[in-house]
């Protein structure tokens, strides 16, 4: 009997919407109420403390002892008067998740409690158990821990946690946040100097992002019943529901009570953080949700973002409820991605992405964003690259899911602004012309995207005044995105003003020198640009035609990072070295094995302990059934037809998952890790899975309801 599976559907219909008490009618009252920013600082540090700090942190420049000293003290103070025990670093170690390791401030020795500067600034964790990709030999096993200023730190429990980047003793990257902070940096220099064409008092230029989270919502009990969940994150079995999103009726629909008493929860606490979260709504499917905050610097954001997707686990327990954020956790169901909405904004206030009704003020806008699209062009392949994860693979190139061609959209009426400006051909612009009238570039309306010209299909779309880089994975940690694209536009950037420059020492009017390097970008990067339906099978022939890289697996899309094009442009900006790059690659091909392994495990030991003999028995049942018709001389040849029909689907699961164990033992004697993800990619993955799946998801149409072991997708994905 399904014992498990029917108490856990049981349970889980007898739940109740739990709503958390507010802590105050307004979010003013309580917002940052648990974190330590630069705003705390100012009210808690001496001006002249304060303005170094704020000065070593807008410069990106390392604080001094002293200044660290009173910080910590200041830090101290406001932990203790929050009822904070212990602090600890918290980083993000290249195994996907946040790290920490918690200290107390209570010294034994002393009997007082402690915070030195150097405890705020660098710790050591035992860093031998984190993925170094062979960077760490065992005899040099010693990370640290080290303070980014320009993060705010935050209560966890009674723990402070303290923001930090994690590199090896010698130097290189551990996590996914030292790099990212110098692609911003790059980013930052690159886009300065070029807004000096237009406006000198430009001296800084942030990139900034707003991550819209997707996610699933699973009762705790149909989760724990379904060990694939538990183990691998996805469902490897389950055969679709009558019902899907054909109705479109829970997109924008009414928010469940119980899910809604859990979003309110968890708002606070993000709002508490300080994370802005600010829209929420039903997505696509049954069961799947989003939040989104509201923009902020990129490397907060990023750090939001992994928190935000902490305390949504966290608080779902208190609902009962499990947080997926699986880019594919049920098949036939829409994905999961998390779209990164980046722009580019100068410390004067402008978004250089925003259109805007000043001539002088488009031109600007158009540098940005005609040099968009190029390093997305010029650069494809390492922005697949960076989204690539063997959740992801189930998303993008798979059959339900958008392609994973990187392409463009930019909308009908910005096509048309750029098509006439590379058409334009060689004007003549005379003296008290009107250049821009003359160009088609004096008037850009602003562009409104409605509904029908937002393109749901674009894994990289122009939405207004930002783009959408939406490819992104529902679980990845977007610093490794965020750091390739922000380290591509940089050297977009770069390139151009060295054209620009070049132009304009041989004599050329600085506006048309602008204006020809754009046109010439426009042409150069056209085939980038697509604005139909990104999911079709049309598009993946005509990609394929224009020669745009279609790259559908993790391992093989990985190769980018280690390609000429890759080592320079990181090279190019000390972001990473060649060796961290390489072994960044090792870490996530090894990365993908695993994961393919485990969901590989996990078919096998559900297929061969849950689901055959459920079907055997049931087979016995049939043959039971076949026998007594023919005993009283009664006609048995459907019920033979059946017994055939689920014979033939128990051989082949069984057959299926003999080979597929074959097949493991004799890859997993490959050492070279590029070559053993590839093969677990191919002749595990793609031979095994859906074959042995379709089988199983057969055998769950056949067998007796009551009897079938495993929740089914009808009962995780409609329960609430
Ligand atoms: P939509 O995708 O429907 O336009 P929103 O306008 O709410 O949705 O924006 C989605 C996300 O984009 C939010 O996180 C929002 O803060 C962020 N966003 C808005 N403007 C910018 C911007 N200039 N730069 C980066 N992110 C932005
Ligand atoms: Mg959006």
């Amino acid at each position: 009997m399904a014992y498990l599976r029917f108490k856990a559907v049981e349970e889980a219909g007898k739940r109740q919407p739990i709503f958390p008490e507010r802590p105050s009618n307004k979010v003013s009252d309580y917002f940052g109420e648990t974190c330590f920013d630069v705003s705390s600082m100012k009210e808690t540090l001496s001006p002249d403390v304060y303005k170094k700090v704020k000065y070593y942190i807008d410069n990106g420049k390392k604080i001094d002892s002293d200044t660290a000293d009173a910080v910590a003290a200041a830090v101290k103070s406001w932990a203790i008067s929050q009822g904070i025990t212990h602090y600890t670093h918290w980083f993000q170690p290249l195994t996907g998740a946040t790290a920490e390791k918690h200290d107390s401030f209570f010294s034994a020795t002393d009997k007082i409690e402690k915070f030195k500067g150097t405890a705020l600034v660098q710790q050591e964790p035992d860093a031998s158990s984190f993925p170094s990709g062979g960077i760490r030999q065992t005899f040099e096993a010693r990370g640290y821990t080290a303070w980014d200023p320009s993060s705010p730190m935050f209560r966890w429990g009674a723990t402070l946690c303290i923001p930090t980047i994690f590199v090896s003793y010698t130097g290189e990257a551990l996590d996914y946040k030292a790099p990212l902070l110098k692609a911003l940096e790059a980013v930052d220099k690159a886009a300065t100097s070029v807004c000096k064409y237009f406006d000198r008092n430009v001296s800084k230029v942030n990139a900034s992002l707003g991550c819209e989270q997707e996610y699933f919502l699973v009762d705790k009990a149909l989760f724990n019943a379904r060990p694939d969940l538990v183990m691998a994150g996805r469902t490897v079995f389950g055969h679709a529901p009558a019902r899907g999103q054909q109705l479109d009726d829970h997109y924008f629909g009414s928010i469940p009570q119980r899910i809604y008493a859990y979003m309110q929860d968890f708002e606070i606490e993000c709002h508490k953080l300080g994370i802005p979260v600010t829209t929420r709504h039903n997505e696509v499917a049954p069961s799947q949700f989003e939040v989104a905050p509201l923009f902020e610097e990129v490397n907060v954001a990023t750090d939001h973002n992994m928190l935000m997707m902490d305390v949504m686990r966290r608080v779902a327990n208190r609902h009962n409820l499990m947080a997926l954020f699986h880019e594919k956790p049920f098949a036939q169901i829409n994905g999961t991605g998390k779209h990164n909405n980046w722009s580019l904004i100068t410390d004067t206030g402008v978004n250089l992405f925003q259109p805007s009704s000043s001539a002088r003020e488009n031109l600007q806008f158009l540098t940005f964003f005609v040099n968009t699209i190029k390093a997305v062009y010029s650069y494809s392949e390492m922005l697949r690259a960076s989204i690539a994860s063997a959740g992801n693979d189930f998303r993008l190139g798979a059959n339900e899911a958008p392609p994973a061609i990187i392409s463009v959209f930019i909308g009908s009426q910005l096509s048309e602004v750029l098509d006439e400006l590379a058409n334009n051909g060689n004007i003549k612009i005379e003296k008290g012309d009107n250049m821009y009238m003359k160009l088609g570039i004096d008037k850009i309306p602003e562009i409104i995207l409605d509904n029908t010209d937002r393109n749901r299909t674009s894994p990289f779309a122009f939405t207004g005044n930002k783009f959408e880089f939406r490819a992104v994975g529902g679980s990845a940690n977007v610093g490794l995105p965020m750091t390739v694209l922000n380290t591509v536009m940089a050297k977009q950037l770069n390139d151009f003003k060295e054209e620009v420059d070049e132009l304009i020492n041989s004599g050329k009017e600085k506006r048309l020198a602008i204006v020809e390097i754009l046109r010439k970008y426009i042409k150069e990067s056209k085939d980038v640009r697509f604005e139909g339906d990104g999911y079709s099978d049309d598009w993946v022939k005509e990609a394929e035609k224009k020669g745009l890289p279609n790259i559908k697996d993790t391992p093989e899309a990985l190769d980018a990072f280690l390609s000429e094009k890759s080592t320079s442009v990181f090279g190019l900006y000390n972001i990473m070295t060649e060796r961290e790059l390489e072994a960044r690659n090792e870490i996530l091909w090894e990365n993908y094995i695993m994961k393919v392994q485990i969901e590989s495990r996990v078919m096998g030991d559900l297929a061969l302990n849950h689901i055959i003999p459920t079907a055997i028995k049931y087979q016995n049942k049939l043959i039971e059934n076949a026998n007594g018709l023919q005993g009283l001389g009664l006609e048995n040849k459907a019920a033979l037809k059946v017994i055939d029909k689920v014979s033939g689907h128990i051989d082949a699961v069984k057959s299926g998952v003999m080979d597929m164990i074959e097949e493991r033992k004799r890859i997993n004697k490959i050492e070279d890790v590029r070559e053993k993800a590839i093969e677990y990619c191919h002749n595990v993955k793609h031979k095994f899975f859906d074959k042995i799946r379709y089988h199983v998801d057969k055998l769950e149409l056949y067998v007796d309801d009551e009897d079938w072991p495993l929740v089914k997708y009808r009962e995780m994905l409609f329960i609430k």
